[in-house]
């Protein structure tokens, strides 16, 4: 029998005039997704559909759905002609093996077709019951199993018993693009996802303090972005040199404003970034209080050496909280690998967990940052996945 995939989407219902506008984007989106799989798309009023693709391919595809930001829910129908023998034929295909309770719901876009659609599924139902009855009950108000029954007005129709979740959010692409500061670490990649499932799209910049952190560091970093990928339609990675600034912090600055001062810099050299990539937000993974570069105050002296909004969508979340998604979007297990961060090296014994932004001008007046920063900038990496 064949099969296709009906795809839902969700909030753009929303979006009033600028509808068109998102639907259009989540509709490149998902045949950018399916690019490489042999299959049909089709535009249906407020969802989509894909046909004729090969049954071995449909975990690919429901693979690529379940990462693309916007889609709502997908469902795996079967086909038919829209005819009650067919039907029924579907029908029976997908009730075979389930035991509990069901209702039929059917739709009908076709008003031509005979029985209407209550009276069809009274039959459907009553021939389920004969077939069936040992194992299935009718419930009206709560089945188990509803099964759909869509026909359609070109002469076929869907059934399916399942709906199968996927991410929500709004197509990538529709809400302007950031510039993701990605670590190794779990964090950084859970926030980018976040931005991306809003619909951001992502370039993604690491700093990097080659010879002190080394090249398994940085191919993590890249395995990291890869996985973001997905979700974001290809990325581009900037990699950016780190070691020069962190050893004229080091050697000029109080130890205990070391990561305060490396952060800032960080910033000023992301916004210099992302005006040059058109990005219109950094983006960084950090959550209140999870460590002494993350408290209001570090975060305060961070922030003001930029004007572009940064933004922190892992603020509010506690740490076993983002473990879950970075365990759902298949981070977790590169984030843990044992690799140094730039953040790691030449880490204080007891940083500022207050820093006081005066104290820290103060103490950052002794670095010509300017031309540390040029320099940063220059080494600049950039690796197209
Ligand atoms: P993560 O798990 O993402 O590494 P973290 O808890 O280790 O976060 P920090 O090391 O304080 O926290 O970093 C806070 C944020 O700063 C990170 O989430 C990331 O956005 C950014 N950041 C830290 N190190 C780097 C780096 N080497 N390159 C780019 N961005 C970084
Ligand atoms: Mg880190």
């Amino acid at each position: 029998m064949q099969s296709a995939v009906i795809i839902r989407y969700c909030e753009i219902h929303l979006k009033g005039k600028n509808r068109s506008y998102f639907e259009k984007l989540l509709k490149e989106n998902i045949k950018n997704a399916v690019k490489d799989i042999q299959c049909d798309f089709v535009a249906m009023h407020s969802r989509y559909l894909l046909e004729n693709f090969k049954d071995e391919d449909l975990p690919l595809i429901e693979e690529k759905l379940k990462k693309t930001a916007g889609i709502h829910s997908y469902s795996i129908a079967c086909v038919v002609e829209s005819n009650i023998e067919n039907i029924y034929g579907a029908v029976s295909l997908l009730l075979k093996d389930k035991a509990g309770t069901f209702k039929i719901i059917t739709n009908r876009a076709d008003k031509t077709f005979s029985p209407d659609s209550m009276q069809t599924s009274v039959l459907l139902g009553g021939r389920v019951l004969e077939e069936y009855g040992d194992n299935l009950k009718v419930d009206v108000k709560e089945p188990q199993i509803p099964v759909y029954v869509d026909i359609r007005e070109d002469g076929k129709t869907f059934v399916y018993t399942e709906t199968i979740h996927c991410m929500s959010g709004m197509p990538v692409g529709s809400a302007g693009k950031g510039l993701l500061l990605i670590s190794g670490g779990i964090d950084s990649p859970v926030a980018g996802y976040m931005m991306c499932k809003r619909g951001m799209r992502l370039d993604c910049l690491h700093f990097h303090s080659f010879p002190y952190t080394g090249e398994a560091a940085k191919e993590k970093v890249k395995t990291l972005a890869a996985k973001l990928a997905e979700y974001n339609g290809g990325i581009n990675l900037y990699v950016v040199s780190f070691t020069h600034i962190q050893e004229e912090i080091h050697k000029h600055c109080p130890e205990e404003y070391m990561i305060t001062i490396m952060r800032r810099f960080m910033m000023r050299i992301a916004e210099r970034l992302a005006n040059d990539k058109g990005a219109q937000a950094i983006i960084t993974g950090e959550s209140l209080g999870q460590v002494a570069s993350q408290t209001i105050e570090s975060i305060t002296s961070s922030n003001s050496v930029v004007t572009m909004p940064v933004l922190r969508p892992l603020i509010a979340f506690d740490k076993i909280d983002i473990i879950d998604i970075a365990r759902k979007i298949d981070t977790y297990e590169t984030s843990i690998l044992p690799y140094e961060d730039c953040c790691t090296v030449f880490l204080p014994k007891f940083p500022a967990i207050k820093p006081n932004l005066e104290k820290v001008k103060k103490a950052e007046a002794k670095l010509d940052v300017q031309s540390l920063t040029e320099e940063a900038l220059k080494s600049i990496e950039k690796i197209t996945i």
